[in-house]
């Protein structure tokens, strides 16, 4: 069934700074039917209506209690939720997803988060589950693992058809308890990026997604798989205001490019005539195009500025906050997913008990030593004649053939050896550290945890249904109310009369819609702007970039090649531009410098005259610099090192040393929790059991 992105608004209180400029207030609310009134400085108010409005006294907790926590307990049923805070930067977007630590009522949704998580799979009987985390970085368009070995990498997005999107290599952290996902979050935090601005000197100028899987099973081994998105976005601020110059200006252009796709997005999902919806725009709009129109319960907390000297920010934030309520998604629990990492669990103790079963060489449960002997010699005979087959391709040297046709054979043998050795403790010992990573059922007898938890989904039902019945266009209506006399029923008419009257005249008189219009033109006026702003300024810094390379460099070659073309055809030296001849810089220099295959006949008696004369001149010039020597790069050599490293590349081999791929989930991976999510989901693809080589655990020989 279709549900509506749930929206609600923050209104931080003033900051010192705010409080310093005594600046005004222009955001009323009235939280218990969601809504937010917006003063501009002549007066005119804009009144929204949300699914929750929390004004400056409001805490983390409320705002958890309210809309949060029956999303998570959907995580945990096995639906996808995410949780978005947006708004300019010093709104409280990190305060509402972090929150502090220090004060209870104001920790953030994140913390909460995991407090819940992990008092649901403990009180939940017969079911295990498996909670694991990642968490990414968006900055300046590329994607970084904040929990990864290494932080500068850039990772790739990619796409599959049953899966969906997904960022290949993001390293993902079985977690057991709060504690654990809390050192993730902070290890994480302290690894994204931060930039000063004149808006917040520790605002983060980067999107981040802290995502928790849940995965349970239940007894019969049914597997259901809840995703849980945890979003901080960048600030959405116009970047005039920031005063943001050079790397921060650049950082902002491309944080407005994923923020604006975003608003596109939102956009072409609320029309809803627009059957292209422009998620490939942006990185952030790819990774959340499952929140946005998909199967994910979805919900935002718009950040905003009590005060009014950030009322256009706050008008906008508004706007956004209001196209985003009415974007539909259709969740569904994600039954028996094939990329879920407890199936990799169950696998991989089954395959061990069934390979140290007495008599291992008959089947059992499919598997056995012999089956997987075979298996393992048929991977390596392959993996052998692929690479035999591209060297001979590139007709690389015979030496690195070899040097690589013996690395992969050790590797066989490791892993040959590596069943020979398994003995039935040690295989009891790795099926026991497997199963230690299930957690569930700890505090099952435990009452009170689990009247706790009831008692909060029953308030945040509650809420919600009130927040309905207030929201009923019938509320105001005084035929509907129960009086005790006739002239208070009088009255009460009359009043209301008297406001729809004092509401229409003010509309006409304040000519509401076109002030509205107005509104927009504005909005979009500040905005082409803001756009010229950034071309302005990107303009003059390719300018400066263009004197700095004259400086090093008085012409680019390309452009001292034309003019020493031109210099002579002017000078007669080179005939006037014919067609039957190749005209480009680099066609002339191969022309007169005679390449065999490359001179076509009618050009090569020319040539022998012209070639006299523009030699030397020819020459000198190109011999002043030696990285203006074309022709000789021209015909660069391929090194076979290039050739092999592109091969192994290709291949997802990522050292000569390591010539299966890295990132399966080894036994030590999943032994110790950190898997990666391409290798799951590879494998999870090819719907077969792990790469038998890399499957077992390769160092211990
Ligand atoms: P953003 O992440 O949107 O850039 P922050 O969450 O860092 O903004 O908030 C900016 C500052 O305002 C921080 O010092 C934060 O502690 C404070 N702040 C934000 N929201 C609140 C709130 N609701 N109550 C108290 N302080 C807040
Ligand atoms: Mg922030």
């Amino acid at each position: 069934m279709a549900e509506s992105v749930r929206v609600a608004v923050r209104c931080r209180p003033f900051n010192q700074r705010e409080k310093d400029l005594n600046t005004q207030l222009c955001v009323g609310m009235t939280p218990n039917v969601g809504q937010v009134n917006l003063l501009s400085s002549d007066g005119a108010t804009k009144d929204f209506t949300f699914d929750g409005a929390y004004f400056m006294d409001s805490t983390g907790e409320q705002i958890y209690n309210d809309i949060v926590f029956p999303l998570v307990e959907n995580v945990i049923e096995g639906y996808n939720g995410t949780v978005f805070a947006y708004g300019q930067t010093g709104s409280g977007k990190t305060f509402s997803m972090q929150g502090v630590e220090s004060i209870a009522a104001q920790r953030g949704v994140i913390p909460r988060a995991f407090d819940h998580i992990f008092t649901a799979t403990a009180t939940t009987e017969n079911v295990k589950f498996l909670v694991h985390c990642s968490y990414l970085e968006i900055y300046n368009e590329e994607v970084r693992d904040l929990l990864g070995t290494d932080n500068k990498q850039k990772l790739e997005i990619k796409e599959q058809p049953d899966r969906g999107v997904y960022v290949a290599g993001l390293s993902m952290h079985v977690c057991h308890d709060v504690p654990a996902c809390k050192e993730l979050m902070t290890r994480g935090f302290n690894n994204r990026h931060v930039g000063a601005t004149l808006m917040n000197k520790d605002s983060s100028r980067s999107h981040s997604i802290f995502t928790v899987y849940v995965e349970g099973m239940t007894e019969t081994g049914s597997i259901r798989m809840g995703k849980l998105n945890l979003v901080d976005l960048a600030g959405s601020e116009r970047q005039s205001k920031t005063g943001a110059t050079g790397d921060r200006l650049k950082e902002a252009t491309k944080i407005n490019l994923s923020l604006s796709a975003l608003g596109n997005v939102i956009s072409a999902l609320v029309d809803g005539k627009s059957k292209h919806i422009p998620y490939r725009d942006s990185k952030l709009t790819r990774l959340l195009q499952d929140s946005l129109g998909g199967n994910t319960k979805t919900i935002m907390i718009a950040c905003v500025s009590p005060s009014s000297d950030n009322y256009d920010e706050t008008l906008s934030t508004l706007r956004y906050a209001n196209r985003a309520k009415n974007i539909k998604n259709k969740p569904t629990i994600n039954e028996d997913p094939k990329d879920a990492l407890l199936r990799e669990y169950q696998e991989e103790i089954a395959r061990l008990k069934a390979m140290v079963q007495p008599g291992a060489g008959l089947v059992v449960n499919n598997f056995s030593i012999e089956e997987e002997r075979k298996a393992l010699r048929d991977e390596f005979e392959k993996a052998m004649a692929d690479l035999r087959g591209e060297y001979e391709r590139e007709q690389t040297s015979k030496a690195e053939l070899q040097k690589d046709l013996e690395e992969l054979k050790a590797e066989y043998e490791r892993a040959n050896a590596n069943l020979d050795n398994l003995n039935p403790a040690e295989a009891a010992k790795k099926i026991q550290q497997l199963q230690d990573q299930f957690i569930g059922g700890e505090e099952a007898g435990n009452t009170q945890l689990k009247q706790k938890r009831m008692k909060q989904l029953m308030e945040a039902e509650t809420k919600t249904q009130k927040l309905a019945a207030a929201l009923n266009v019938h509320k105001d209506d005084p035929l509907l109310q129960v009086y005790s006399t006739t002239q208070e029923k009088l009255d009460a008419v009359t009043s209301q009369l008297e406001k729809e009257i004092k509401k229409a005249l003010s509309k006409f008189q304040s000519k509401g819609y076109e002030r509205e219009i107005e509104d927009l033109h504005g909005e979009f006026e500040l905005d082409r702007l803001d756009y010229l702003d950034t071309i302005r300024k990107q303009d003059q810094q390719l300018k400066l970039l263009m004197q700095i390379m004259d400086k090093i460099q008085p012409k680019s070659k390309k452009t001292r090649l034309h003019s020493l073309e031109r210099k002579t055809r002017v000078d007669g030296i080179l005939p006037e531009k014919s067609t039957n001849r190749d005209n480009s810089s680099i066609g002339i220099i191969m022309n007169l410098y005679h390449f065999p295959g490359y001179v076509q006949e009618p050009v090569r008696q020319e040539q022998a005259l012209l070639r006299s004369n523009f030699d030397d001149k020819l020459r000198e010039r190109l011999a002043k610099s030696d990285s203006e020597n074309l022709a000789n790069s021209y015909f660069k050599p391929v090194k076979p090192s290039n050739v092999i490293n592109k091969y192994k590349s290709d291949l997802k081999l990522s050292t000569s040393k390591n010539l299966f791929p890295a990132k399966t989930p080894t036994f030590d991976g999943l032994a110790n929790g950190v898997i990666y999510s391409d290798a799951l989901f590879e494998r999870a693809q090819s719907a077969k059991r792990p790469a038998r080589l890399a499957s077992l655990n390769r160092n211990n020989n």
